[in-house]
């Protein structure tokens, strides 16, 4: 019987290889309690983003890894490991699908049909892939959006602006810190008390407080001394957001991420306590979705509501829209998603997510590689800035990481600077290298990272299993093609890879190719659906592209 899972640290290692080792610990980082959600039923974030199936499945997985051969491969079907076979050397060590099922039934009903027989595990993204590293991996994408809105809307900084949002979950969180990190002030709604502590605890909230007056009264109070502060509101968003329309309050902006993408699994109906509803939801799911429908519809219109009277509205990634809009509100969509605002202009350049873990466990070897980052790419100052704010504010839970946004030519640049400091002994360990799913070509997702593309391809899915194909072709260690991700069964298409730096000329070779394919790839897709910038960087890089 396994207790408590924790990733091994330290050098010595139990697989065969450093490269199987490092997907042994990233599987066991992600179910770490301190970095998963709920890490008893194997539930990492996302609503039920798992990790792997079930328990029976993890100890079979580790198993697996602890005596894989270094031409092996390990398959994956959605959380169960399934086959050995022998490939080559080069070739992943881990192969996985998650979620995947044929189109038509694509739909929450028939997968938790099948769910429910043991057949398929819903994955999210990182879940699935073993890429999940806590909040942070979410933080740079949520400042790169705050960012882009405050450089639009504000001259540069929140400061004196009020953001509105909800959600405290494992993406969720990583909104009030963010918003602080540009100056402003942020109420976030909540309704599970134990998620706001968590957050205090860790200092990404400042206070909590259970009354809508009061929270408005202490955001004004900030705002209007320029200070950030971010303020967590115990209540149910869609009441609360109704509530501060009824009060005539209007913040800057307005978004939120509460876990809409699933109904009866991640979002909280109005009315209902958090016991009513853990009970609703077992005992009787059709009611509890209907209620759920309902309390999501107002909640959206009442976004509208804010757009109408003069707020920055988007969604931010949980296809909250898709669900009022398939529950019957037919405007649902009258606000933009976050990425094809403020994203989509990094993709066409080739900037995306990026992250690497210290299989050592020893913080100071992400601190060394801060001090190479600021060294090697002090000309990219929104990094600079980035590393410098993550070292004062995030601390390490389980295996410490980092997560970094990076152009093209930073991205290859990196994988040869990391392999050369494992191999030159500056660090103690090999590292892992990984991302987000949500690249530029890595999620075909209608609703978020492929909103309203100019070629009218939002629905085109080639992208991110080419990607996926693509990696597994160019060297990654592990490569893992899902769905649903983020936004919901049926709605999304996504790939995800892993690779490691453990200082061997092999290692150095595959990260060459590896992280110029991600964000070659990014420019491509959206060059091909005909974004002019991205089109000139194929130009400009020298990117061979047909046609
Ligand atoms: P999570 O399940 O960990 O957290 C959701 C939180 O929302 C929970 O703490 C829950 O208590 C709270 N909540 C639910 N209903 C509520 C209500 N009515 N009022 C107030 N609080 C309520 O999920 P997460 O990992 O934080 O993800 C949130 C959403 O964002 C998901 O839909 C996810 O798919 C999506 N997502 C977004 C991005 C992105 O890029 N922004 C990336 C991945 C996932």
């Amino acid at each position: 019987m396994m207790g408590t899972i924790h990733s091994p640290v330290g050098i010595d290692i139990t697989c065969k290889t450093w490269e199987t080792e490092a997907l042994l610990r990233l599987l066991l980082n992600s179910l770490d309690p301190r970095v998963a959600e709920n890490a008893q039923e194997f539930i990492v974030y996302g609503g039920t983003g798992k990790a792997v199936r079930d328990r029976k499945s993890l100890e079979a997985i580790i198993h697996e890894l602890t005596h894989l051969e270094p031409d092996h491969t390990l398959l994956i079907q959605s959380g169960k490991p399934v086959a050995t076979f022998r490939t080559f050397p080069f070739f992943p060590r881990v192969l996985s699908a998650a979620a995947m099922v044929v189109p038509q039934w694509a739909t929450w009903q028939a997968f938790n049909e099948l769910e429910k027989k043991d057949l398929t595990m819903y994955g999210q993204a990182t879940a699935a892939s073993w890429a999940y590293i806590g909040a942070q991996g979410i933080l740079q994408a949520t400042f790169e959006t705050m960012g882009e809105v405050a450089d639009r809307y504000f001259n540069g900084t929140l400061a004196g602006r009020i953001v509105l949002t909800s959600g405290l979950g494992g993406m969720g969180a990583a909104q009030p810190l963010s918003v602080t990190m540009h100056g402003g002030v942020s109420i976030i709604v909540e309704v599970n008390e134990e998620k706001i502590k968590r957050r205090l605890l860790n200092n990404y909230c400042d206070v909590m407080v259970s009354s809508v007056d009061e929270a408005i009264s202490l955001a004004r109070e900030a705002a209007a001394k320029g200070k950030s502060f971010a303020i967590a509101l115990l209540g149910n968003a869609s009441d609360v957001y109704f509530e501060c329309l009824k009060k005539g309050f209007t913040p800057d902006i307005v978004t939120d991420q509460t876990a809409a993408h699933d109904l009866v699994n991640g979002y909280v109906p109005s009315g209902l306590s958090l016991e009513q509803a853990h009970f609703l939801r077992r005992k009787k799911p059709k009611s509890y979705l209907e209620l759920a429908a309902e309390s999501v519809v107002g909640h959206v219109k009442s976004m509208n509501n804010f757009q109408q009277r003069g707020s920055i509205v988007f969604e931010y990634g949980n296809n909250i829209r898709g669900q009022a809009l398939e529950h019957g509100y037919s405007d649902a969509f009258s606000f933009p998603g976050f990425i094809s605002e403020y994203i989509r202009p990094l993709y066409c350049e080739g900037r995306g997510p990026c992250r690497w873990i210290a299989l050592s466990g020893d913080p100071n070897d992400i601190y060394k590689i801060d001090d190479m980052i600021l060294n090697e790419f002090s000309a990219d100052k929104r990094t600079e800035r980035w590393i410098n704010f993550v070292q004062e504010k995030i601390y390490f839970y389980g295996l410490p990481a980092r997560t970094c946004w990076l152009d093209y030519q930073e991205r290859s640049q990196l994988g040869e600077l990391l392999n050369h400091m494992v191999a030159s002994g500056q660090l103690s360990a090999p590292v892992a290298i990984t991302r987000d799913h949500s690249e530029g070509s890595t999620m075909s997702a209608p609703t978020r990272e492929t909103e309203n593309m100019p070629d009218g391809s939002d629905a085109v899915a080639d992208w991110p299993i080419l990607a996926g194909l693509l990696n597994a072709s160019g060297g990654a260690s592990m490569v893992s093609i899902q769905h649903g991700g983020g936004v919901g069964i049926g709605n999304s298409i996504h790939s995800g890879m892993t690779a490691v730096a453990d200082g061997s000329l092999d290692s150095y070779e595959k990260l060459k190719r590896l992280l110029t394919i991600d964000p070659g790839l990014s420019i491509i897709r959206h060059a091909d659906a005909g974004y002019e910038t991205a089109k000139s960087m194929v130009d400009k890089l020298g990117i061979k592209k047909p046609l």
